[in-house]
């Protein structure tokens, strides 16, 4: 399997890079953030609980996450592969994943990290804010996200790290440029 981690704070492409790359590699795309989102729409139990953290910036508890996950692994069936945005967020879900996927008999193939300075990030989240009205893109809410990341969720590139897997690209470029640079790295793996 081809199995990717697309990672970086909020704002810098990863819904819009998983999108190319999903299209590009034939791959299943899993973001816990659209998950959540669907289960507070539907008013579920999960979706009730998860909603205080998401408009408060926080994570949401890694239980509630990693069970979310387990699920979503067993509707896979006979995908090629799978990439996840916005998950893992921590280093508690980081290894649950690897545990989830050794028993599937695979893993990570890379991890790619998409960085852009906090201003940008800022004015990319007001916009998106303005455009589709997400109850989580105000600038209270963006402050507190982009602190929860650099203090939770940053981390995680050391597990990759570590791992040998991680790859970084500097996200404030265009889209297609970007991308170019995400396909090197998956390419170079391949
Ligand atoms: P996203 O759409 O990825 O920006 O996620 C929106 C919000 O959902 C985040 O700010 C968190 O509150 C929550 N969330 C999404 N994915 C995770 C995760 N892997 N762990 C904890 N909370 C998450």
């Amino acid at each position: 399997m081809l199995n990717l981690v697309i990672f970086g704070p909020p704002g810098a492409g990863k819904g819009t890079q998983s999108a190319k790359l999903v299209e590009k590699y034939g791959l299943v795309h899993i973001s816990t953030g659209d998950v959540l989102r669907s289960e507070m729409e539907k008013g579920t139990p999960n979706g009730i609980l998860a909603k205080g953290f998401i408009n408060n910036g926080k994570l949401v508890p890694d239980e509630l996450i990693i069970g979310m996950l387990e699920d979503k692994l067993k509707n896979l069936k006979d995908a090629s592969g799978v990439i996840f945005d916005g998950f893992p967020r921590t280093t508690f879900q980081a290894q649950a994943l690897k545990a989830m996927l050794e028993k599937l008999n695979t893993g990570i193939t890379v991890m790619l990290s998409i960085t852009v300075s906090d201003d940008e990030l800022i004015q990319r989240l007001l916009h998106r804010g303005a455009q589709c009205g997400r109850s989580d893109d105000n600038l209270e809410t963006i402050n507190k996200r982009i602190v929860v990341y650099k203090t939770q969720t940053a981390p995680v590139f050391d597990f990759y790290e570590k791992e040998g897997i991680a790859v970084s690209v500097d996200g404030s470029r265009e889209i297609d440029i970007v991308f170019a640079d995400l396909c090197n790295a998956v390419d170079s793996k391949l």
